[in-house]
């Protein structure tokens, strides 16, 4: 956890006064999802987790009708007036808050004045979801203080409503709800469609969740995820002359998939849907797995998760293949996948808490040396969602 009373002193040193005892503190985290990846959006499961690092929020009522901004993760910093808030290119990240405080106005929240400092510890833009943790953050801070009603799925929601309509970015639900929804040691077995869920003990014992970031920016994510969705699409269209009611694949099980997949004509289209159809069964297969202790069983399942992605779904590329093959080859490591939409960002593996080092060591000098790109390494613990810290 970032030092505390170092932030507030930032705070004071951005937004002047030396009254400090009125400065609140929340935290939101970052996500990693364990299993189920390019299910959501096919009324499948996620399996999600929160972390313990993620986003700082400092926040001091104004007297004003002012809004100020700063972050220790960027230069820009500025005051803008609570009325008639719009997306502003200039604006930069401020326009993710900005984004939130719309939502809360348009939900008859009147939002007061407020100086706000940000102070994030997920790298930006490597599928942590830090976007999603200074938005829930945001909303779950403002909505505290407004003396509103406390409410972390509707969090979500309006947190995903701004990334779509303020932000322009077409996200699922997913991201939002493990950051607002996370529980300490636990992962979130979630249906995105229908938001049911259920929190699922997560017990690795000696072994931990590392991340490592490629560092590889994720270029072709956008172009490729929509076309991923629309032969998703396709393949419920021509699985319809036999399931007349079909709308998502995630409908189906794996023996009525297997049975008639032969509908599907196009090959692509048909390895892209049996990659759905299998992922979806794999979440399944965690939970029975992980409720036996059976986390070697869970490894086996999150390295089939990464093969299915590479061969049949394919949005891994040369970086995330080179850092899960070069997980798998050191001793203590029990599953690695890619995590994310893939393309590039983070992978997450289990690895024996003896053996950190050597991993970090050697998956790092091994992928440098096949990729010529230095990767970060994350040892995780799963932590709680979005919060208010009382120091
Ligand atoms: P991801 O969610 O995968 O990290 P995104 O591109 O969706 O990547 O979101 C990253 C953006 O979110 C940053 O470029 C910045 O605009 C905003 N952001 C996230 N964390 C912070 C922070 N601590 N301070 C200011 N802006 C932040
Ligand atoms: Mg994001």
């Amino acid at each position: 956890m970032a030092d505390l009373q170092a932030l507030k002193r930032i705070f004071l040193e951005k937004f002047g006064s030396s009254d400090e005892e009125s400065i609140r503190i929340f935290h939101a985290p970052g996500r990693v999802n364990l299993i189920g990846e390019h299910t959501d959006y096919n009324g499948g499961y996620v399996f999600p987790a929160a972390l313990t690092f993620g986003t700082m929020m400092l926040v001091r009522k104004r007297l004003d009708q002012q809004l100020g901004f700063a972050s220790t993760n960027f230069p820009l910093h500025k005051h803008i007036s609570i009325q008639g808030i719009a997306f502003d290119q200039s604006d930069d990240w401020i326009n993710y808050p900005k984004g939130i405080i719309v939502q809360l106005q348009q939900q008859g929240v009147a939002v007061g004045g407020y100086d706000i400092l940000y102070s994030g510890a997920i790298p930006n833009g490597s599928g942590l979801s830090s976007s999603a943790s200074i938005e829930v953050v945001t909303a779950f801070a403002l909505l505290t203080l407004e003396q509103q009603p406390i409410d972390k799925v509707k969090i979500a929601l309006l947190s995903q409503k701004s990334e779509n309509e303020f932000m322009g970015v077409n996200c699922g639900i997913m991201d939002q709800f493990a950051v607002a929804m996370g529980k300490q040691d636990h992962a979130i077995l979630l249906m995105c469609d229908t938001l049911e869920y259920k929190h699922v003990p997560f017990d690795s014992g000696a072994y931990k969740l590392v991340i490592g970031n490629t560092n590889k920016k994720r270029g072709l994510v956008d172009s490729a995820y929509n076309e991923r969705r629309s032969q998703c699409e396709q393949a419920v269209k021509d699985l319809q002359s036999q399931f007349p009611e079909l709308t998502l694949l995630g409908q189906l099980t794996l023996a009525q998939f297997n049975e008639f997949k032969h509908l599907i004509p196009d090959e692509t289209v048909r390895r892209r849907a049996q990659h759905v159809v299998e992922e979806i069964d794999r979440v399944l297969e965690s939970m029975k797995v992980l409720k036996q202790g059976n986390l070697a069983a869970f490894g086996q399942l999150m390295i089939g998760s990464h093969e299915s992605l590479r061969d049949l779904y394919e949005v891994t590329g040369l970086e995330l293949d080179t850092m899960v093959e070069e997980a798998l080859q050191v001793p203590g490591v029990l599953g690695s996948r890619m995590t994310g939409a893939g393309f590039g960002g983070c992978t997450v593996s289990l690895v024996h808490e003896d053996s950190i080092q050597l991993f970090i060591d050697q998956v790092g000098a091994n992928y440098q040396a096949k990729t010529g790109l230095a990767a970060d390494f994350y040892v995780c613990t799963i932590g709680d969602g979005v919060k208010e810290i009382t120091d």
